[in-house]
């Protein structure tokens, strides 16, 4: 653990689910997590909270088993185990506390320092965000009322793609009703997408203003993006996280057609289209698993229907590859990111085989080979370099509202121009 210093150099990152809460204390000269946790089932008899600190030797876990019944209990319960490890929130080591917001629509194009209109406008965006933004709202008022004299910023999942040129962001739909109801594409695992992005230029050596790049950020939740010089013209996820690729749960791209028909044929609501459409399909759906290591376990015992789930898995992805390959025009790497991406070496492969002619290439031995850190895996001859680069969405959150609080350059090197940009220029 590092010793008190007279700067600030800590940030709190709160990640608030339904009824879940993440957390992890992150410290900005070195990107350690001094301790970091989460509590689950929160409003249930079952809640639990597990929290880690950073020991050497590693240890120190500890559990707290019994009902939490909010989320300021919740925020209380992990404010008591921090001071317990000398950590609390009081600390003067503490520079500010980020949150994760889903959605900030199509006013928040960069972190920004909570308050009360601000509060407003994440509250007005629930209709477009009604899972995500109530969660993100209580997260926030619950850390402001323990440190009111402490920065609070939230970080949008949103606020990378801001910067999408009305072509990509517009629906073709009625331009009044879209309006009205504020329908366009937003796209979402915006901080994943600038994070990875400006991973892999470091990792070519190169400054972000200077490659285009796809992301495949692959998780349970999945969405594609296409970065030209650092800033994103393009996103697979819409209005909502329901479109685009396959995911575990989530249908990712239909015809809306399905929906009326659904409605009309089958008399289902449109709550029971909502849960078919975001939990009852995707991967789930196909074969019953939205874990790829179970499917392609299934896959190796000779099942069918997983083996479908993996060929419309990797059907659409590799046509998203393929889409945003077409808009960026030059493409100087694909980075495969998330538990699926930086892990499933066969979605790896299958995406990008037969694109050789693209530039694409995989080597089946840098494929296969596990690492921890950002790795290429294309083979030297390929014009095109295809990336493995680890997610690090909190340390992009503790980033970010380092260098907005601090007005400075992340103490690793990071610029703040980079972390904190207007979208100037956006909707080009
Ligand atoms: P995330 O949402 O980024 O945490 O990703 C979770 C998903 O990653 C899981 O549902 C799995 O499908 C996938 N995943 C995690 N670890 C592995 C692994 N070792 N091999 C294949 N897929 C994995």
């Amino acid at each position: 653990m590092t010793a008190p210093t007279s700067t600030p150099t800590r940030v709190l990152v709160l990640n608030s689910g339904s009824s879940s809460l993440k957390y992890q204390l992150i410290d900005m000269r070195d990107g350690s997590r001094p301790a970091q946790g989460i509590v689950e089932r929160i409003g249930e008899e079952t809640s639990r909270l597990a929290h880690t600190p950073l020991r050497e030797g590693g240890g120190g876990k500890r559990e707290r088993n019994g009902p939490i019944s909010d989320h300021s209990a919740a925020l209380k319960a992990v404010a008591e185990e921090l001071a317990a490890d000398g950590l609390g929130l009081d600390s003067p080591e503490l520079a500010a506390i980020g949150h994760r917001v889903v959605h900030g629509g199509l006013r928040f194009t960069e972190p920004t320092v909570v308050n009360g209109e601000v509060l407003a406008e994440i509250e007005r965006l629930v209709p477009v965000a009604p899972l995500h933004n109530p969660a993100n709202l209580i997260g926030i008022r619950t850390a402001m009322a323990l440190r009111p004299d402490l920065p609070q910023v939230a970080v949008f999942d949103t606020a990378f793609h801001t910067t999408m040129p009305e072509s990509a962001a517009r629906y073709a739909i009625d331009v009044e009703t879209a309006d009205a109801h504020r329908i366009r594409r937003y796209g979402f695992h915006g901080t994943s997408h600038a994070y990875v992005s400006r991973e892999t230029a470091r990792l070519l050596g190169k400054a972000p203003e200077e490659v285009n790049v796809i992301v495949l950020h692959l998780g349970n939740g999945a969405s594609a993006s296409a970065v030209r010089g650092g800033r994103c013209v393009d996103t697979s996820m819409g209005l909502t996280p329901l479109e685009g690729l396959v995911m575990g749960t989530r249908s990712g791209d239909i015809d809306p057609a399905v929906t009326f028909h659904l409605r009309r044929v089958a008399g289902m609501s449109a709550d029971e289209i909502d849960v078919l459409l975001n939990k009852r399909s995707g991967l789930v759906g196909l074969c019953g698993d939205n874990d790829m290591r179970e499917i392609r376990r299934r896959i190796d015992e000779g099942d069918e229907r997983a083996a479908l789930a993996f060929d419309v898995y990797v059907h659409r992805l590799k046509k998203y590859i393929g889409a945003y390959y077409a808009v960026l025009g030059r493409v100087d790497a694909v980075a495969f990111t998330a538990g699926v991406g930086e892990n499933a070496a066969p979605v790896r492969q299958a995406a990008i085989a037969g694109l050789e002619e693209l530039g694409l290439a995989v080597d089946a031995e840098l494929n296969a080979a596990r690492s921890d850190g950002a790795r290429i895996i294309s083979p030297e001859y390929a014009r095109v370099a295809v990336a493995v680069v680890p997610t690090d969405e909190e340390l992009e959150i503790a980033r970010q509202s380092y260098a907005l609080v601090r007005g400075a350059d992340a103490p690793d090197g990071t610029a703040r121009e980079a972390l904190v940009r207007g979208a100037e220029g956006s909707n080009e």
